[in-house]
């Protein structure tokens, strides 16, 4: 053997002038990679539509696991940076995003991750098109979608409302596939009063005295979260004088941020937020200061007319989560494939499989629960749904999200472990994916403000109704016995919550046990949709690993409700009862 060939030969092995180098996991094509995504799109969208949209899904795969990527990695350090005050002492509050920020941009628009959302000629299957998209392209993104999923809710929200002069100035920006004339908006909600309780926000709007116009005011107040501050437009909370106190006082808004000239409109940009996580996402603290904004709906009723708002920041919330879990499955499984540790590859070793396995069943169960609710939505919006679906729809949107935040948080945080010192070193980019995955149980709703308005809901029976019925039809589909097992844990778990919920009266009792209601819930339902989705597997495709999936995901816990006596816990934590 030659020199050169020993160094190639020991470089392979991981040896390096005589000491032992690790390599780092490798992503390949995410889309072909991914045998849950690409075999539950063959399942569930016509063939025609598959075949018009798999080759953007390959490239989008492939960028996301190649170049996006390693700018991503290579852009680790870049934070955006606000430039307040010019040299000639002009207040600026300009904002330079990182270079991934500018390359996502061009991407997101150039694939029209908003835009086929509202591609009509995909019909019912627009949802499903462009969340997929969306679940390639998130991981590698530095959660450029943040602003991609509030632009989308703008779009929703202005459609909703009827109001054909801002529909026709905004909607074809939000949704242009030209980054020439493309926008994003944000949705600037949350003060200091509160996010989950928005209804005690104090920004004023009066009318524009100088503006004759029906529909122009002004806006004082401070946004004390507001991300993806560089948008051109957002859609914004505020009470117009003489309205009483609550939700049901404040109206919404439409602000743009800036004029013709680039000058910001009535508002100054206090600071950029130091944040745990989502550190390319510029959050913004906002004193707006007689910011020009025209009324979209009534004068009134605000937080109900932002809510499509929301239902669509959480889809997005739902699917984020989701392709989080199969960026770090992803990455966990490269590198178990090619560790060694007591003389064997990580991935040899039981009790590491057992828990790489544990993991995977968990994404599985997270992405086809997040899909049914892409599904459900883009049948609502196409005018495709029944009324059975169209309460599932409301009522799977805060479950969806609030158990995929916290399987997501949970799976991360093992992928990290999975890595050894190596997942808590930054240069590997594992902290960040686990910083930034951790946002996604808070913003858009946290778990107990969900669990709550799950519970809450005045249609819950109706929902609990089209839960069971989903559940019993995915698998009335079942016909392997294994299959079949599991899937009757699912409906026992669905009948005990409803029986839970049936049988307590006490209302302190059922809102402590609303977290506990919502996840078995959720559980139940992936499971059942696993069993559906590894049937269909096993007939069409003889994949047997969507079996696997849902039958580890049987042994997880999976009924979670229990009771527990508010009484202790509050001497546990020496707390008064509620007044
Ligand atoms: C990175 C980031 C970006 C953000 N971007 C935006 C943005 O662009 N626009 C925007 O409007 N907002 C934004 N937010 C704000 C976010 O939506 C809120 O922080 C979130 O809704 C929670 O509101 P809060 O902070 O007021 O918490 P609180 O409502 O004060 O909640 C504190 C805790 O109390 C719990 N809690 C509250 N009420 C109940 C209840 N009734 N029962 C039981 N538990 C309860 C919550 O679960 C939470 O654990 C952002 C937040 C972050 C972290």
């Amino acid at each position: 053997m030659t020199t050169d060939t020993n160094d190639a030969t020991r470089a392979e092995a991981g040896w390096e002038r005589g000491l032992f180098t690790q390599s780092p996991p490798r992503l390949g094509n995410q889309y072909r990679d991914d045998p849950l995504l690409g075999g539950y799109l063959r399942r569930t969208l016509p063939m025609a539509v598959y075949r018009a949209c798999v080759d953007e899904f390959d490239e989008l795969g492939a960028i996301a696991g190649g170049r996006l990527y390693e700018l991503q990695l290579a852009d680790r350090c870049h934070e955006p940076v606000l430039r307040q005050w010019d040299a000639w002492g002009r207040r600026i509050d300009e904002i330079e995003v990182s270079p991934l920020w500018r390359e996502a941009e061009r991407l997101a628009v150039r694939h029209g991750l908003v835009a086929t959302g509202y591609d009509r000629g995909l019909g019912r299957h627009a949802r499903s098109v462009q969340f997929a998209k969306v679940h390639l392209f998130h991981p590698s993104s530095d959660v450029y979608t943040c602003p991609l999923a509030m632009t989308d809710g703008a779009a929703r929200s202005l459609l909703d409302s009827g109001n054909a002069e801002l529909i026709a100035r905004a909607l074809p920006r939000l949704t242009s596939r030209d980054p020439g004339t493309a926008w994003t908006s944000g949705q600037w909600m949350t003060e200091t009063t509160g996010g989950s309780d928005v209804g005690r926000s104090q920004t004023r709007a009066l009318r524009d005295r100088d503006d004759d116009g029906p529909s122009h005011w002004r806006l004082y107040g401070r946004k004390w979260f507001t991300s993806a501050v560089t948008s051109q437009m957002a859609l914004t909370l505020a009470r117009p004088e003489g309205n009483p106190a609550g939700g049901r006082g404040l109206a919404m808004f439409y602000v743009e941020v800036r004029d013709a000239d680039g000058r910001l409109n009535g508002l100054r940009v206090d600071r950029l937020k130091d944040k745990l996580g989502t550190r390319k996402v510029p959050t913004a603290e906002l004193l707006l200061e007689g910011t020009r904004a025209a009324l979209v709906g009534e004068p009134c009723n605000g937080t109900r007319a932002i809510e499509p708002m929301l239902g669509v920041t959480r889809m997005w919330n739902s699917v984020c989560a989701a392709s989080f879990m199969r960026r770090g499955l992803s990455l966990a499984r490269a590198y178990a494939g090619q560790r060694e540790a007591f003389g064997d590859r990580l991935e040899r070793l039981p009790l590491h499989a057992d828990t790489l396995a544990a993991l995977e069943a968990e994404s599985w169960g997270a992405f086809l629960m997040t899909f049914l609710l892409v599904e459900l939505f883009g049948r609502v919006e196409a005018g495709e749904a029944d009324e059975a679906q169209r309460a599932l729809l409301r009522l799977v949107t805060p479950l969806t999200k609030l158990v995929t935040g916290r399987q997501a948080v949970q799976v991360v945080s093992e992928v990290v472990e999975s890595f050894g010192g190596a997942g808590y070193v930054e240069d590997t980019g594992l902290p960040l994916l686990l910083r930034d995955t951790q946002v996604l149980p808070i913003w858009e709703g946290t778990t107990n403000v969900l669990s709550l308005d799950a519970l809450l809901r005045s249609d819950l029976n109706a929902g609990l109704a089209a839960l069971l019925g989903r559940v019993s039809s995915a698998l009335r589909s079942v016909s392997d016995a294994r299959l079949a097992a599991a899937g009757r844990q699912s409906l026992a778990a669905v009948e005990r919550a409803t029986l839970w919920l049936e049988s307590s009266r006490d209302r302190e009792l059922l809102q402590a046990g609303a977290r506990r209601l919502a996840l078995t819930l959720a559980r139940a339902l992936q499971l059942a949709l696993l069993c559906e989705h590894a049937q269909w597997l096993l007939d069409h495709e003889r994949d047997p690993r969507g079996r696997a999936a849902a039958l580890r995901f049987s042994r997880l816990p999976v009924d979670l409700i229990h009771e527990v006596d508010p009484v202790l816990d509050r001497e546990l934590l020496g707390i008064a009862a509620p007044g």
